[in-house]
C-alpha cells in the first residue's frame, strides 16, 4: 500500500511517501481502508520529536481516522467488512482501573495512533476493534475525520472534565483551531455565551461564523481586559485553553470567582508560574484534560448526525501531498481541519 512515513525528526522533519507492505490484522483487530485522516497539532509535535518518551521511527503518523472495514482478524465478532467507522486515536488497554470505569483517556497503558503505532496517513490501517466507533449513516468520512479527534477532545473538556450551565460565560482560546472550533459550537449548544480569540481577521471571522458572540485579537496585549469589559468586570465561568504558557496565565486573569480553566495542550510553553493567592481566594480551578473517552467520540458523532456540530474543514490533500498539509499547519495558514485522503 501507499503510505507516508516520518523518517527523521525536525521542523520540517523528513516525511517520505512510499510503498510499504499491507498491515495484517492480528487477533482482535480489523483492517480498515482509510478514507480520510485529519492532521493535528500532535502530528507536528511528533514530527519535531518534542513528544515525551521519544517514539521510534520510522512511523506512519496520523490519528484522526475514518474509513471502512475490509477484513477482520480472528475473534472479531462485532464488526464486518463494509462497516463505516471512526477510530479512537488514544488506544487503551480495556483492563486497568481507569479503563474499567470508562475513563480510558487516562489508561495506564495508553498509546497514541500515529505516535506509538502506525496511524492513518496510509491507504490501510490495522487496529484493535476496541478503538472503533460506528459512524452514523448521515455522517460522511470527511466530517468524521475532521471531528473525531479535535471535537471529541472539546466534548471531553466541556461535558466531562468541566461543565457549562446555560448562561455561563465561556472563553474559547484560538477559535479557529480544531479544538477551538468544536468548543465554540459545543459551548453554544449547552447554552453558554462564548467569547473567543484569534490572531488574524480571518481567524476571528471564522470563530464568529461558528457562533462566538465576541472575538478578540489575541495579538493585542490587553485582550484579558477586553474580556473583563465584556463581562462587566465579572470574568468568565470557563476557559477552554490549549496553548499554555503566557496564554494560560492571561486566561486566569479572565476568570470569574469560582471559575475554571480546562486545558488540553501546551503549544506555546509547558511551564507556568502561578500566583496562588488570588487563585485559591477566588476558588478557581485548573483542570487537565487529555484526549477523550469512547463516550465523547460517540457524542461528537451523534451531535454531527443531528446537525448540532459541524465539521470545519480547512483543506483536503491527497496522500502524496501530506508534506504540504504539514507545512500549512506549521505555518499557521489554516482555518479549520486539514484532511489527507488516499483517494481524493
Ligand atoms: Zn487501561
Amino acid at each position: 500500500m501507499k503510505a507516508v512515513q516520518l523518517i527523521s525528526h525536525g521542523a520540517p522533519g523528513q516525511l517520505r511517501y512510499l510503498e510499504v507492505p499491507d498491515p495484517v490484522p492480528a487477533a482482535g483487530e480489523v483492517l480498515i481502508r482509510v478514507r480520510a485522516c485529519g492532521l493535528n497539532r500532535l502530528d507536528l509535535w511528533m514530527e519535531e520529536g518534542s513528544l515525551p518518551g521519544a517514539p521510534s521511527l520510522p512511523r506512519i503518523p496520523g490519528g484522526e481516522i475514518s474509513g471502512e472495514i475490509i477484513a477482520t482478524g480472528t475473534g472479531v465478532s462485532q464488526w464486518r467488512a463494509g462497516d463505516r467507522v471512526a477510530v479512537q486515536s488514544n488506544l487503551f488497554c480495556g483492563k486497568c482501573e481507569f479503563c474499567l470505569r470508562g475513563e480510558e483517556s487516562v489508561c495506564l497503558k495508553g498509546q497514541l495512533l500515529g505516535v506509538h503505532r502506525d496511524g492513518g496517513f496510509a491507504e490501510k490501517l490495522a487496529v484493535t476493534e476496541r478503538a472503533l466507533v460506528r459512524l452514523p449513516d448521515n455522517v460522511d468520512f470527511d466530517t468524521s475525520a475532521a471531528l473525531t479527534l479535535a471535537s471529541s477532545t472539546a466534548m471531553h473538556m466541556l461535558t466531562h472534565r468541566a461543565s457549562v450551565r446555560p448562561g455561563d460565560w465561556v472563553l474559547v482560546i484560538g477559535g479557529a483551531s480544531g479544538v477551538g472550533s468544536g468548543a465554540i459550537q459545543i459551548a453554544r449548544q449547552l447554552g453558554g455565551k462564548v467569547i473567543s480569540t484569534g490572531s488574524s481577521p480571518e481567524k476571528r471571522a471564522f470563530a464568529a461564523g461558528l457562533g462566538a458572540e465576541h472575538v478578540l485579537d489575541s495579538t493585542a496585549a490587553d485582550w484579558p481586559a477586553e474580556v473583563r469589559r465584556i463581562t462587566g468586570k465579572r470574568g468568565v465561568d470557563l476557559v477552554v485553553e490549549h496553548v499554555g504558557g503566557d496564554v494560560l496565565l492571561k486566561s486566569i486573569d479572565c476568570l470569574a470567582r469560582g471559575g475554571a480553566i480546562v486545558t488540553c495542550g501546551a503549544t506555546a510553553a509547558r511551564e507556568i508560574m502561578l500566583k496562588l493567592w488570588s487563585f485559591f481566594v477566588k476558588e478557581q480551578k485548573l483542570i487537565g484534560s487529555y484526549g477523550r473517552r469512547r463516550k465523547d467520540m460517540e457524542a461528537a458523532l451523534q451531535w454531527a448526525a443531528e446537525g448540532k456540530l459541524r465539521a470545519a474543514i480547512g483543506g483536503i490533500y491527497p496522500l502524496a501531498e501530506t508534506r504540504q498539509a504539514y507545512d500549512a499547519l506549521r505555518e499557521r495558514r489554516v482555518l479549520g481541519k486539514l484532511l489527507v485522503k488516499p483517494s481524493v
